[in-house]
């Protein structure tokens, strides 16, 4: 008697699935081919073709903003009381350059710089959030990424949804114009080793350089240092002929990271794994459109090589399409020590000015040359034959080379830390092996034992195969693993 139960459960099992793909597929063709569909009547016609159970019968359907303000540059949401005690600091704000005006826009792009920047909450709430309206490229592209979340983070739960009660098809005012010629690129901007790289690569476009006040190494208090740090990059613009815009959000200070950081073992910090550049493209989504850019650019970190899962990647990143806009992650096939090289052959080859780099990871102007992110920039600038001074390090390739020493003898660090420092060494070996001669300088960085100094802040992570995710993005290059 019971292996026919048994039976019946498992059919039933492997039927939801398939019966849950048929009502995406039913509304999104609905939405396709109407336009702006009435969310519930798209619902309301899926449950009755798969004969699904009503989810949220008797429940309360849970607004997830209270109230948008729209005032020129300004947008300001006050969000759901419940979920912004549960996940949040406070409301959340956006502001753009005086150039800027938000209000003729559709309230479904306005909304985008809030959405996306909590999007990755809703899903791990486990519960459902309805907006009035959402666009509609960006509603499927977000389905997309919610499954390389699910395929990313294997053990956490993906149950919530962001439920619109409307999509809206916006269509991109430049989309007839040379601007989509692909000649027009904006960029995410911090003045990176990674974002100036990115910039550089395409140097040839006319760019955007897209910069936010707010992140953890520029604070909204402290208007002295952005109003340097502002003024720097602006320099960079100004040098090599590019735009720059400027948006000051609580987008980061906002989070309630202390809480957030611990829903799941897998998320040890929630911006890093769950947002990156979902987020930072609703900020950017305004400025785009209003702007004329089609395409914006995330500038890798890392690279196909890096073992474990981060929201800083392609299959999110390439994911994200809206109004008409894309999102694309940039030179994730180069890394680190590859970039260092490419900005300073170019600069010798087209005779460019050499960019000022800030990478380091205390909240001042400069480079404090003994963090860790600084040490390893100085340090790869060195082992390809560059002296660090040139871009933007204080410090002398002797006092240099003892501090990273210093630093690599005393400390262990995270992973991402040794991964970096791991293709300076396989630099140097190949060098040696070649025959060629290693300044004497650097030969301790061949003796490290590297495996030595990871710290436990990947215990709790997979690893990842970039070909389990394929078919959310057909048409990437994916290449094999070096062994
Ligand atoms: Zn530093």
């Amino acid at each position: 008697m019971i292996k026919p139960l048994k039976i019946f459960v498992y059919s039933i099992a492997c039927l939801l699935p398939l019966a849950l793909e048929a009502e995406k597929a039913i509304r999104l063709a609905d939405c396709l081919a109407n336009r702006q569909v009435d969310y519930k009547a798209g619902q309301r016609e899926a449950r009755q073709a798969t004969r699904l159970p009503r989810r949220t019968v008797n429940q309360e359907k849970i607004n997830l903003i209270e109230s948008v303000t729209v005032q020129k540059n300004v947008i300001k949401i006050e969000i759901n009381e419940g979920f912004k005690k549960k996940y949040l600091l406070g409301d959340f704000f956006a502001q753009y350059d005086k150039d800027i005006n938000l209000e003729p826009l559709d309230y479904t792009i306005q909304i985008m710089p809030f959405i996306m920047n909590v999007v990755s909450i809703v899903w791990i709430s486990g519960r459902d959030y309805y907006i009035d309206a959402m666009d509609e490229e960006l509603y499927a592209s977000l389905e997309k990424v919610k499954e390389v979340f699910r395929r990313m983070y294997k053990k956490t739960s993906w149950q919530g949804r962001l439920i619109p009660r409307k999509l809206v098809k916006n269509t991109a005012p430049f989309s007839s114009t040379d601007r989509s010629e692909n000649q027009y690129l904006a960029l995410l901007f911090s003045g990176g080793l990674d974002s100036t790289a990115s910039s550089l690569y395409h140097r040839h476009k006319k760019q955007l350089l897209i910069t936010v006040w707010g992140h953890w190494d520029l604070p909204l208090h402290d208007e002295k240092l952005w109003n340097i740090r502002a003024e720097q990059l602006r320099d960079f613009g100004r040098e090599y002929g590019h735009e720059n815009a400027f948006i000051k959000s609580n987008y980061y200070s906002f989070l309630n990271r202390p809480v957030l950081d611990k829903i799941s073992p897998e998320i040890s910090s929630w911006r890093i794994f769950t947002v990156e550049g979902i987020g930072w493209a609703g900020l950017a989504a305004p400025l785009m459109l209003l702007k004329g850019y089609p395409e914006l650019r995330h500038a890798s970190t890392v690279t196909w090589d890096f073992k474990f899962p981060a929201a800083a990647n392609p299959f999110v990143d390439d994911n994200i399409h809206f109004s008409g806009c894309w999102l694309k992650h940039d030179l994730f096939d180069m890394n680190r020590i590859e970039k260092c090289a490419f900005i300073a052959d170019l600069c010798k080859k087209e005779q460019l000015s050499i960019p000022q780099i800030r990478v380091c990871e205390e909240k001042i102007v400069g480079n404090c040359c003994k963090c860790q992110k600084c040490v390893r920039t100085i340090l790869e600038l060195i082992v390809i034959g560059e002296k660090p001074a040139d871009y933007g390090f204080d410090i002398s390739e002797e006092a240099a080379l003892r501090k990273s020493k210093e630093f690599m003898d005393k400390h262990t660090t995270g992973y991402t830390t040794v991964w970096h420092f791991m293709h300076m060494q396989e630099l140097l070996a190949q060098r040696k092996a070649r025959g060629e001669k290693i300044p004497q300088d650097l030969e301790w960085i061949l003796s490290v034992d590297l495996n030595k100094k990871i710290t436990k802040d990947i215990k709790f992570q997979d690893t990842i195969n970039w070909h389990d995710f394929a078919d959310l993005l057909p048409d990437i290059i994916i290449p094999t693993k070096k062994s």
